[in-house]
């Protein structure tokens, strides 16, 4: 199973969460984390990390080839790497803009396209049959949010990208999902005023942000054999800020 983005926050609670399933799991990041030495010293047989940059296709496909070869094949990707450029668009650099769509769009785009090459050549009667695609997106995708339009379109994109693939691999018994978090307790939000953080738990119904480990059993889910029909879907898992 491979988690891109997997040294701290989701990526890194489902890294975890995958490794106590009793899968073989690597991941990526740019730079390791003591979190990710520490896996590495406990579950060194069943865990590795790679430095790799996803917005890199040459650096996200070989560690896609080596996490394959590594762990005798491939079942699963997540793609959860990513990052958030906030700023009204009109003064958005585009430097920054250009870095959003490399990492979040293209990054997601180009480990599906390495992933696929593992997923299409597992055998028949491989256990468990085909394979999954899990993009991690976001209701800001979906819903816009002032300041986020840049990462809005990647998001928005890979959703659209779960879609399309989802009808291409079908056949083949590959389902592909996205999940849409709302806002998470994470370093990625770490960035967000008392004030936006206010109007965000007042506007969201279950009355907090969420948590890594509110997505992680929807990740798990979409996983496993429950979820073998079903596909090119966008879960949202947010509070129902969005509802
Ligand atoms: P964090 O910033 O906590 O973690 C991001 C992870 O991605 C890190 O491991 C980081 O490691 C890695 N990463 C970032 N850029 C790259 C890159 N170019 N190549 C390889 N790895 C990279 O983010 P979250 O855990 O909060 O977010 C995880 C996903 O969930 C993201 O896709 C995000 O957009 C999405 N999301 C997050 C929400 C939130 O409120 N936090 C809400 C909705 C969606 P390193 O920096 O070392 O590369």
């Amino acid at each position: 199973m491979i988690v891109t983005g997997g040294s701290r926050g989701l990526g890194l609670a489902l890294v975890r969460a995958l490794l106590a399933d009793g899968w073989r799991v690597s991941t990526c990041a740019r730079s390791p984390t003591a979190e990710v030495e520490d896996l590495v010293a406990r579950h060194g047989d069943r865990f590795l990390f790679q430095v790799a940059q996803v917005g890199d296709a040459g650096q996200v496909t070989a560690f896609v080839d080596a996490a394959a070869a590594w762990a005798g094949g491939l079942y699963g990707l997540v793609n959860n790497a990513g990052i958030a450029r906030e700023g009204i668009l009109a003064t958005l650099p585009q430097v920054e803009i250009d870095t959003l769509i490399q990492t979040n769009l293209n990054g997601a785009i180009q480990a599906a396209r390495a992933a696929l090459r593992h997923l299409l050549r597992r055998p028949a009667t491989a256990i468990p049959a085909g394979g999954r695609i899990i993009n991690i997106s976001s209701i800001i995708g979906q819903r816009g949010y002032t300041g986020l339009a840049a990462y809005a379109a990647t998001k928005a994109g890979m959703d659209g990208m779960t879609r399309a693939l989802a009808r291409e691999v079908g056949r083949r018994g590959i389902t592909v999902n996205s999940v849409a978090p709302g806002y998470l307790e994470t370093e990625m939000s770490s960035t967000l005023s008392a004030g936006q953080r206010d109007q965000i738990i007042r506007r969201t119904p279950l009355g907090r942000l969420g948590t890594a480990e509110d997505v992680v059993p929807v990740v798990r889910f979409l996983l496993g054999p429950s979820a073998a029909y079903i596909t090119g879907q966008t879960l949202v898992v947010d509070g129902g800020i969005s509802c």
